[in-house]
């Protein structure tokens, strides 16, 4: 039997993977119920998306859902990404289709069409070039980077772009600070700074532009709905408000876990906890190794969840008001603080689910970067917060949020760390701010305990919907067929 410790997404897939080749697959959820970070939240008539909002790459779930007639995931291509607002006025639609968004940024800001599609291409490039070694494959190891299966990647260093930051990268294409800002923002789509982050990052908007930005009819819980349903049609069992305590070793292989107290025997175990938090306390016999240890969580946040009267047409589903000092604000963020004035994301879902909000409101999911939990004062820096949130709404797009707010409720690191054990309620496992941070993840199969393996965001290939789906297909590829 396989026990999987986690309903994460990751643990999800792998279980649906798994019990496809034959094995019995039970997983232990403590929460009562599926998703981890990707869960949603009721609050007075208004359903939110609790956690991830922007859905690509989507052909990873359908592989999943693939020849079910119990299970579909249905979803809508985004034609507007995103909405932006700069400080100075100006409004930018991000327009998914490449040509009709370069005209958008040469039509707004100051740089040229072609430089837009140029970078475009060279993120598609980027991800062409990297998307097997780092993202598919298992673990990549220095000692066999530059030999056989990363060949091509030897013969283009430089286009791995690693030895610069994704921010000169983007200095160097664009003129405008202002489109500079824009393509600097997709570094925290993993948790990570772009005046640290290496330039190879810059293939995330490839994700967005030239493969699209999806939205599920159902709203992002569905993922975690349908792939369950699907599970469970294979035989798969989900133990819900089942803590998992510990991992038990024989001899350097994996016999079973305690569960709430009591033994449950396994052949095989696969995490879908925090990687640190597993080595902490699931698996206290064994040492994290050194390189692990040193490596800092990617960037957490704060959101709050507001049910607000009326109808808003000057906001999209997904809607960004930038700062004027994008620098500024990932420097408090380095020293554990929280900016005066942050760039604020706005998710309202009700514009395209009209259950999602009673008659006459919309739901609004309203995110701040915040740095991992070392110990911060959160609920003063939570409320210092929203007063420069609700503030800006009103600068920037002429809200006044503290006379329409009927619902609200709040997620903020402490809670992400407690209802999902995400060490210092990092968002997407250790932080990509260096140019080692794809070596430096743990791998999905243990190297000292047989039968031990590893699912989620936290370990290799990293953070984000996509990446965790990765790792179970990453994680399923070790198992024959019975
Ligand atoms: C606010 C927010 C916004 C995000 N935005 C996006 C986005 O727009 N797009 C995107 O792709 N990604 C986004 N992400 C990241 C994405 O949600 C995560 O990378 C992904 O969901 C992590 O999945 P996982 O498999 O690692 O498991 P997790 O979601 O971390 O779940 C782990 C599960 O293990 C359970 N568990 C932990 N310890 C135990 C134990 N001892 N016993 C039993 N169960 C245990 C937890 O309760 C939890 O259910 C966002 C995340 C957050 C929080």
């Amino acid at each position: 039997m396989i026990s999987t410790i986690g309903a994460g997404i990751g643990g999800i897939a792998s279980a649906v993977r798994l019990a496809r080749k034959g094995y019995q697959v039970r997983v232990f959820e403590q929460q009562g119920k599926p998703g981890g970070k990707l869960n949603e939240l009721r609050v007075n008539g208004f359903r939110f998306d609790a956690g991830p909002s922007l859905f690509t790459l989507p052909q990873l779930v359908d592989e999943l859902l693939a020849g079910s007639n119990t299970s579909a995931l249905s979803y809508q291509k985004l034609e507007l990404i995103t909405r932006y607002f700069y400080p100075d006025g100006t409004i930018l639609n991000a327009w998914a289709e490449p040509e009709r968004f370069a005209e958008e940024v040469a039509d707004k800001l100051n740089d040229k069409r072609t430089d837009v599609l140029r970078y475009l291409k060279e993120s598609r490039e980027l991800y062409e070039l990297t998307a097997n070694t780092f993202v598919y494959s298992p673990f990549p190891q220095l000692k066999n980077f530059f030999t056989l299966q990363s060949l091509k990647l030897a013969m283009n260093p430089k286009k791995l772009k690693a030895f610069e930051t994704m921010h000169e990268v983007n200095c160097k294409f664009f003129t405008d600070f202002r489109t500079i800002q824009f393509f600097d923002r997709y570094a925290t789509y993993n948790g990570s700074n772009p005046y640290l982050a290496p330039g190879t990052l810059t293939m995330i908007p490839h994700l967005e532009h030239n493969i699209g930005a999806y939205f599920p009819n159902a709203g992002m819980y569905a993922i975690t709905t349908e792939l369950v349903r699907i599970a469970e049609g294979l035989g798969v069992e989900f133990v819900y408000n089942a803590h998992v305590d510990k991992i038990d070793i024989r001899n350097g292989r994996v016999v079973g876990i305690k569960v709430n107290g009591s033994g449950v025997e396994s052949s095989y175990v696969v995490n879908n906890t925090d990687i640190f938090t597993a080595y902490q306390t699931l698996l206290n016999e064994v040492p994290l190794t050194s390189r692990l240890a040193v490596q800092q969580p990617s960037s957490s946040a704060l959101i709050f969840y507001f049910g607000v009267k009326g109808s808003h047409p000057q906001l999209d589903v997904h809607n960004i008001l930038f700062t004027s000092d994008y620098f500024s604000e990932f420097k408090a963020m380095e020293q554990g603080l929280i900016s005066d004035d942050p760039t604020v994301y706005i998710f309202i879902t009700s514009k395209r689910i009209i259950t999602d909000a009673p008659d006459g409101h919309e739901n609004w999911f309203v995110m701040i970067n915040v740095p991992p939990n070392t110990g911060q004062n959160w609920e003063e820096l939570r409320l210092k917060a929203r007063e420069a949130i609700l503030a800006k709404v009103k600068r920037m797009v002429g809200i006044d949020l503290a006379n329409l707010v009927v619902a609200e409720e709040y997620l903020d690191p402490l809670r992400i760390e407690h209802r999902t054990g995400s060490f210092r309620g990092s968002l997407y496992g250790i932080s990509s701010n260096n140019r080692m941070a794809a070596f430096n993840r743990h791998p999905n199969r243990s190297k000292n305990v047989k039968g031990l393996y590893f699912v989620g965001g936290s370990v290799h290939p990293g953070g984000g919907i996509p990446l965790c789906l990765a790792s179970a297909k990453i994680v399923d590829n070790y198992f024959k067929t019975l």
